[in-house]
């Protein structure tokens, strides 16, 4: 089998609605914008799509198949996944590609292997399990009272555990840490992502009231360059680390981390991490320590990678209203169903083109299907 056309798609995604931030100062929710999808097509009529869901990369993923993907990859044989993801990294020694980028040609390619071999990428990838549990990651309240809240209604919605995305402001984070722990009981697991708001002293204060209160595991406090810094703040705090989310170098640079000792789980995603191929790499590196590799992110990519890594515990759902609302294809007992495939197909949420709606996943009806099945 050859590749024979690398088409790119111009999309539009519309912004988040409600907008919402991650801390104070930090947008999350994106605003309208133009999204990439990447189609290879084969000469045996099968083709592989991926979307790049950061707003802008229409035009970035545009410009770089134009120069060099195109070139790369027609005639290429699509199922020799290892090769191109090595010829991808070559490339990026001296174009210095984005991580999006890095991630898109392996994302294409599981998608299409998936549809040349009638399998779900997760199954092709191993498939650990069926179903796995969905944690409800907040986005930024404007009090403490909203966030109590908003996690009564999360239990009530049937997720087990919530993680909460706080101001940023570590004296505020840590006393809304110990008064959600308060507000739920000791029963449910609790998480903080400090979207790299602090620097070591304010990591340390924040980190000493989640040991305090027993949270299962504290994200990303500092940004993640300086795999020293968060050595220091794994020797200095007790509640276990989860980084290595944001930090350039996929694979090789989550080694570090792990290799240092700070990281007791590590982040893994594809759009981050150089695509499935990279992911699973961290997944099995962090397997063999005995770590646990978390998935990232609300996305049909990282449903895939829940049901193939033995070693993680949740998808991250996200729940950015007050009423909560439960995220599409999770059952009322919080658990999101492996997607049915082929391939892995493109999320849904953005205005894709007639051709591209054929690739499109219904969640809830995949859920659906999940449950007539019977969850094993
Ligand atoms: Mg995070």
């Amino acid at each position: 089998m050859r590749i024979t056309e690398v088409e790119c798609f111009d999309v539009f995604a519309p912004a988040a609605e409600p907008q919402f931030e991650w801390r104070d100062g930090l947008r999350g929710g994106p605003v309208d914008g133009r999204v990439a999808v990447l189609r290879l097509r084969t000469d045996e009529g099968v083709d592989g799509v991926a979307v790049v869901p950061r707003r802008g990369s229409a035009v970035v993923v545009a410009d770089t198949v134009e120069r060099l993907l195109r070139d790369e990859l027609i005639g290429a044989d699509p199922l020799r996944r290892e090769w191109l993801w090595e010829r991808i990294w070559e490339l990026d020694r001296t174009e210095e590609l984005s991580l999006d980028l890095l991630a898109v040609v392996d994302k294409a390619l599981w998608d299409l292997a998936g549809r040349y071999y009638g399998s779900p990428v997760w199954e092709l990838l191993g498939g650990f399990r069926r179903e796995i549990p969905a944690y409800a990651s907040t986005s930024t309240f404007d009090n403490l009272e909203t966030y109590l809240e908003v996690a009564t209604q999360c239990l009530h919605l049937g997720y087990p555990a919530i993680k909460l995305h706080a101001w940023g402001d570590a004296r505020r984070d840590a006393k809304l840490c110990l008064a959600v722990r308060e507000h739920v009981g000791d029963e449910v697991p609790l998480m903080y992502d400090g979207s790299a708001a602090f620097d070591l002293a304010d990591a340390i204060y924040v980190g000493d009231a989640l040991s305090d209160a027993g949270y299962l595991w504290y994200e990303e406090p500092i940004r993640e360059f300086s795999i020293t810094a968060y050595k220091w703040l794994a020797e200095r705090v007790r509640v276990p680390l989860n980084i290595a989310e944001t930090s350039d170098g996929a694979h090789m640079n989550a080694a570090d981390f792990i290799a240092s000792g700070c990281a007791t789980f590590v982040r893994v995603s594809t759009e981050l991490k150089g695509g499935f191929t990279g992911a699973m790499r961290i997944a099995h590196l962090a397997d063999a320590f005995r770590l646990r590799a978390e998935p990232h992110g609300p996305t049909i990519y990282a449903r895939h990678l829940c049901m193939a890594i033995s070693n993680c515990t949740y998808y991250e759902s996200l729940v950015t209203t007050c009423p909560a609302k439960r995220e599409a294809g999770i059952s009322a007992t919080g658990m999101v169903a492996a997607p049915p495939g082929p391939g892995v197909g493109l999320q849904p949420g953005f205005e894709y083109p007639a051709e591209l709606e054929q690739y499109v996943v219904d969640l809830d009806e995949a859920a659906l299907l999940h449950r007539e099945a019977g969850a094993s």
